[in-house]
């Protein structure tokens, strides 16, 4: 793709993500941070997949000048996910739509700063607008932290959910706090921030699956 993208001077982006932070040492994650990242843990594949991603753009953006943006994609969340798509908003919302267990992996208290699905397409837009020497890469992603528990005590009280809160085994490296420093975003994207906070994006994404499951 950026073979491509030289050749037909096309402006490409990278959907790059938190996880190049890996279990970070800093808090929050600004985009000076280099990460913390097991290079041979069961979720290396995407932190390392993503870092060098990130690599070979700037690479190519060093020595040919192709025109690169790089967003680094905090927590995202919205309508449209797929029921089955495993992360954690869309596993608590099917499950306590459907009364199922709501399963927190570890003892919840790991965090993460949910970002609704606009405020990131918002700052998508922005960036790729920005002028062709700012190349990233940029936090894209809301600051409001939350626990795993706190979570998941929310979307049973907003679905009146008959759900009980059970707990399964921490996969291995899973990052303990994540929280995007947004400066550089707010700074470079004109002024851009998250509009929409956790209790109004999932009352929008309650509702997207009630309407698709039965
Ligand atoms: N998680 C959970 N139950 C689930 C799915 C995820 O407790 O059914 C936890 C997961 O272990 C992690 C957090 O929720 O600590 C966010 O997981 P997700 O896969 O959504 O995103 P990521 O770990 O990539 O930030």
């Amino acid at each position: 793709m950026l073979g491509l993208a030289k050749r037909i001077k096309a402006k490409i982006l990278q959907a790059s993500t938190s996880e190049v932070y890996g279990d970070p040492k800093i808090h929050p994650q600004n985009e000076e941070y280099w990460g913390n990242v097991n290079p041979v843990g069961r979720r290396s594949c995407y932190d390392e997949g993503k870092r060098c991603a990130e690599t070979l753009f700037m690479d190519y953006y060093f020595q040919n000048k192709v025109k690169i943006k790089i967003a680094r994609i905090f927590n995202t969340y919205g309508p449209r996910m797929h029921p089955n798509d495993g992360r954690v908003v869309s596993n608590f919302i099917v499950q306590a739509i459907q009364n199922k267990d709501i399963t927190i992996y570890g003892d919840g208290s790991q965090t993460r700063s949910f970002q609704y699905i606009d405020d990131l397409l918002e700052g998508l837009i922005r960036l790729m607008n920005t002028g062709d020497d700012f190349t990233g890469p940029v936090n894209i992603g809301n600051p409001n932290e939350f626990k795993i528990i706190e979570l998941a005590e929310k979307v049973v009280k907003m679905t009146n959910s008959k759900s009980k809160i059970v707990f399964k085994s921490l996969p291995s490296d899973d990052p303990t706090q994540r929280k995007p420093n947004i400066s550089l975003a707010n700074k470079m994207l004109n002024g851009w921030e998250p509009k929409i906070q956790l209790d109004e994006g999932l009352d929008k994404t309650i509702h997207y699956f009630k309407s698709i499951i039965k």
